[in-house]
């Protein structure tokens, strides 16, 4: 809406309830365009006047983006009768605008997560036309090797008989801390196949559980599952588990 009661877009924007609001407007603490309102009825126009509260300019808006970083056993929904949601890990004042996720990390799996109540954005992105690549880290029971990484490119048969766009796997074990005690390695001329794989997946698709499976379709197990990036949003390294942030201007233009 363009247009719209002072109470309701201070109440949107985590003022307080809309009597604590009513009161503030009471009292004074509340002006348009520099003068002090006294009616929290008054009709205002956010994109063309300055709303202030106690002087602080209130910044409206009606759509919000932000990235979490996924943490394990709380699951992608807005509402679930008794496990904990991604939405339970954001501030009230966050909630407001009534953010969803787009798209489903299982419980288990952390990493990237886009949250917004921009809705054409994510139907866009889950278009499965658009085919948003997604690249997921992840640590494998076994030996994944060149085999798995030609499997991958060329595609392989889920479980349904579904058969996978190609995807880009990366074998990443190199950066794997040393899994076997060091001088038997060495005694064995360092050819001792590493107990689990650490790998970067790409895939351009997004089907129910689909590294999991393709991973079981060439007879592997994923053990851990991070997701890395979803078209041009990255992770941010510096988040933690469990937190989140505003996507930047230039992170939602990227999107759109
Ligand atoms: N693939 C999976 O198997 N699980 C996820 O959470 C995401 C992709």
């Amino acid at each position: 809406a363009d247009k719209l009661r002072i109470d309701k877009l201070l109440a949107h924007m985590g003022f307080g309830t809309r009597s604590e609001i009513k009161r503030a407007v009471k009292i004074g603490k509340v002006a348009v365009d520099g003068k002090v309102v006294k009616d929290s009825g008054l009709i205002v126009v956010p994109a063309e006047q300055t709303v202030t509260f106690d002087g602080e300019k209130v910044a409206y808006r009606d759509v919000i983006y932000l990235m979490l970083n996924k943490p394990q056993g709380v699951i992608s929904a807005t509402e679930d009768g008794r496990e904990r949601t991604v939405i339970d890990l954001l501030a009230s004042e966050d909630c407001l605008l009534k953010p969803f996720p787009v798209g489903r990390l299982d419980k288990d799996t952390v990493g990237l997560l886009l949250l917004t109540n921009d809705g054409g954005l994510a139907h866009e992105l889950l278009s499965p036309r658009k085919h948003v690549d997604k690249t997921y880290e992840a640590l494998v029971q076994g030996n994944v090797n060149e085999d798995d990484v030609k499997a991958f490119q060329e595609g392989v048969t889920l479980d349904d008989g579904y058969v996978t766009l190609p995807a880009q796997l990366q074998l990443m074990n190199r950066s794997l801390p040393r899994q076997s005690d060091a001088s038997s390695a060495e005694q064995e001329g360092d050819s001792l196949p590493p107990v689990h794989s650490l790998i970067h997946l790409t895939i351009h698709e997004g089907k129910f559980h689909q590294v999991k499976r393709m991973f079981e379709a060439v007879g592997k197990k994923v053990v851990t599952l991070k997701r890395l990036s979803m078209g041009p949003l990255t992770l941010d390294e510096y988040l933690p588990e469990g937190h989140y942030r505003e996507l930047t201007e230039e992170e939602v233009h990227q999107l759109k």
